[in-house]
């Protein structure tokens, strides 16, 4: 194999649980929970409001801790139909939309570690395969991550934003543009999607990969109620124990029908 393309969301760093807050906080908002002065201060960027308000919502101790949680890495539809099943109060789906667009920048300031196993794994593979970060996440969010050292520098030799690119951004339907979007990470580096590996933890971004071609590894989170092994050649539950240099040698090694029997047995 001569590639990764990486999901970010859930996959490089944390973000499902972030995204997941912003989704209750704008909710609690519109239902009349939280008061439009804390939602204000929240909005207007007071990283220590959206550090407290975050904890109130998704922090172990927090009474709103589980449905939070449960909330991360769902569609929107079922993330729409679960908020509007506790918090029925309140305006349409496209008010909250205003609301959490509001508020977006604030909670994802305050995420400051990325995954730890997969920064592991993907330092060892750096300069053996070429590895593409391949994100619906918007240029200037992943800009800042990098700014910021969340996404760790030196390790990703390519980002492809689905909206970033005026070829893809034409392509109509998200699961159209991730498909185009792998094939693109591939053409930059001249590798054929069959010799490129996908890692992803969700079940629409797994079949985007595989149709565009590449081999699929399944990452799965704690909290994630989809199964992923019917999506993926192999699926894993943390990417550190591939850091190993025989791993990552293998794997180099690997044709697109091996890369399944390198992963099991070392990766839970
Ligand atoms: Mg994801």
């Amino acid at each position: 194999m001569r590639q990764i393309n990486w999901d970010l969301d859930g996959v490089i760093v944390p973000s499902e649980s972030y995204k997941a807050a912003q989704w209750a906080l704008a909710k609690l908002r519109q239902s009349g929970v939280l008061s439009e002065v804390d939602y204000n201060m929240l909005v207007a960027g007071d990283g220590t409001t959206a550090r407290r308000l975050y904890d109130w919502v998704c922090t172990e101790q927090a009474p709103l801790h589980q449905f939070v949680r449960g909330l991360a890495g769902l569609s929107r539809g079922e993330t729409l139909r679960r908020l509007w099943s506790a918090f029925p109060e309140g305006g349409n789906a496209e008010d909250l939309d205003h609301l959490r667009d509001a508020s977006k920048e604030s909670v994802m300031g305050i995420m400051t570690e990325p995954i730890a196993g997969t920064v592991r794994f993907a330092r060892a593979a750096a300069g053996r395969l070429r590895q593409a970060i391949v994100t619906q996440t918007d240029d200037a969010s992943v800009c800042s991550l990098i700014r910021r050292g969340v996404v760790p520098g030196g390790v990703f030799d390519a980002v492809v934003c689905c909206g970033g690119n005026p070829r893809l951004a034409a392509i109509s339907g998200s699961s159209a543009k991730k498909v185009a979007a792998h094939i693109a990470a591939c053409e930059q580096f001249g590798v054929p999607p069959s010799a490129a590996i996908a890692i992803d933890d969700s079940v629409d971004g797994l079949r985007a990969a595989r149709e565009a071609g590449l081999v699929c590894v399944g990452l799965r989170q704690a909290g994630n109620p989809h199964d992923l092994a019917a999506y993926a050649d192999v699926v894993v539950s943390d990417l550190g124990p591939l850091a190993r240099p025989d791993v990552i040698d293998a794997l180099a090694n690997a044709g697109p029908a091996e890369v399944a029997a390198c992963l099991k047995g070392v990766a839970k």
